[in-house]
């Protein structure tokens, strides 16, 4: 069997490299052309990525800093959301225990190459013509490779037609990067309730006038991102107003700012039976809960357990059944719609700016949202919301258990959600319970 990645940013290099470790019997090409460069953000992850990555280069904590200047990332900090609270938390769980990584956008492309064995091929792709049953990738050269199954990563789409669905509930379409380096102190204090919360590193979100800030910590730089609607608000007010940030929390910078647009969207199918659409090719959603490697892997795995493991045993692969197919790709679509609503919703309540931009979003979120074509989902979403108002608050568990219990291993988390929690998208009920007191959605 021959299978192809296209593309070699983030989601290219992590389809390679998952291949090349689990798969080592195909056939592997990687083509990416190596003058376009790759998006180069993407530094926020999820818990699974660990052991993901753990399968991958079987690193330790203490080399992964090395090579790739990780950061432990216990979850997102929010300020200024909503109106009720000036700080609340979103955390990975067990609550102080789970963690993901920050991890250097160019680095880990680094590494993963080391772990991709493969015919590499540094080429422009003009065209990926597939009949359902193999992919023909027709190359810059006029030369042509035919595979059983290509994995498309190659960014975002050049242009979108039919089967490209708008995440219009998004508010937001631009980020304006800066990058400081050598920060030391990565500490973030948190005060619930009584109880003073101190994490070593987490995402910052900060709620702006214009949109919303991240901060990135790794161990040899910060970056900074402000997400913005630039049909609402101009650069130079973006500037100002991240200068005036900058000024605030003390922090020098003279660097060249990096503007990236970026559209919220979705294909309505990403896999015909032999070309699969992966990455930022496949889908796209602002970076509020950082979403996109956690997406990723799911695909890659998806489309592991599914049809890597037949073909392997497989002397010529045959056509995929149809109705499976179908649910496929109902399964991905809904995926996406279910992270681009709980992402849309954190714009509920607005922030403590009265300004166009956060006037607009909220409006623009309970607006939107009507226009989901699966009313089911949209249901489904106000169910979760119901059901996690009425459960406990995490934090509120985890300070009280820690005090009596702390000394155990016992999972709080894990048992507060025990036959209670399903997964929405990539989240647990906790989540929109956190999220929800979070921005005063409920109260
Ligand atoms: C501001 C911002 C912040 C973000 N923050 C996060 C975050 O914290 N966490 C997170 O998970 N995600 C984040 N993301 C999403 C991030 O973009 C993705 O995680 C990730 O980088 C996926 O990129 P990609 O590999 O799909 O595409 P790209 O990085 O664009 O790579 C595309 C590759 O395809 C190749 N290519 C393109 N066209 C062709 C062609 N015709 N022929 C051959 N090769 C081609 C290019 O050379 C390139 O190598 C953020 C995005 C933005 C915009």
């Amino acid at each position: 069997m021959k299978i192809a990645v296209i593309g070699g940013g983030t989601a290219g290099y992590i389809a390679a490299s998952h291949i090349s470790k689990h798969f080592p019997q195909f056939d592997l090409y990687h083509i990416y052309d190596s003058t376009i460069p790759s998006i180069g953000v993407g530094e926020g992850t999820t818990p699974y990525f660990l052991t993901w990555l753990d399968k991958i280069t079987n690193l330790s904590y203490e080399q992964l800093e090395k090579r790739c200047h990780i950061t432990r990332k216990f979850g997102i900090s929010f300020e200024n959301w909503g109106v009720e609270h000036e700080k609340f938390f979103h955390h990975f769980y067990p609550v102080g225990q789970g963690y993901a990584y920050h991890i250097s956008a160019v680095e880990i492309v680094n590494l993963l190459k080391e772990h991709v064995c493969a015919t590499e091929i540094d080429s422009n792709v003009i065209d990926l013509q597939s009949n359902g049953i193999s992919v023909k990738i027709i190359l810059a050269n006029n030369t042509n490779l035919e595979v059983d199954l290509a994995i498309d990563a190659r960014g975002f789409p050049q242009s979108f037609d039919e089967n490209y669905i708008k995440l219009s509930w998004i508010p937001t379409n631009r980020a304006l990067i800066r990058q400081v380096p050598g920060i030391d102190d990565h500490t973030i204090d948190l005060k619930i309730g009584s109880h003073a919360v101190k994490y070593q590193t987490a995402t910052r979100s900060i709620a702006r006038p214009h949109g919303w800030i991240f901060t990135i910590p790794l161990t040899n730089r910060t970056s900074y991102g402000y997400i913005y609607n630039r049909d609402i608000s101009s650069v130079s007010e973006i500037e100002t107003d991240f200068d005036k940030f900058f000024q605030a929390e003390g922090i020098t910078y003279n660097g060249q700012a990096k503007q990236v647009n970026f559209p919220n969207f979705t294909v309505r199918n990403c896999f015909d039976g032999a070309l699969f659409k992966i990455g930022n090719s496949a889908s796209f959603l602002e970076p509020l809960e950082a979403t996109a490697i956690g997406c990723i892997l799911k695909q890659v795995e998806a489309i592991s357990h599914w049809v890597l493991r037949s073909f392997a045993k497989l002397e010529k692969r045959e056509r995929l059944d149809e109705s499976q197919l179908i649910i496929f790709n109902q399964y991905f679509l809904n995926y996406v719609y279910k992270m681009s609503l709980f992402v849309g919703w954190h714009y509920a309540m607005g922030s403590r700016f009265n300004t166009k931009f956060w006037e607009f979003a909220e409006a623009n979120f309970y607006q939107e949202i009507e226009n989901l074509e699966n009313k089911t989902l949209l249901e489904k979403f106000y169910s979760v919301l119901e059901l996690a108002q009425r459960s406990p608050h995490p934090i509120d568990n985890f300070l009280e258990f820690s005090s009596t219990v702390a000394e155990t291993e016992t999972n709080i988390v894990t048992a507060l959600i025990k036959g209670v929690a399903k997964l929405y998208g990539q989240w647990t009920q906790p989540s929109f319970t956190e999220v929800g007191y979070g921005i005063g959605y409920f109260s």
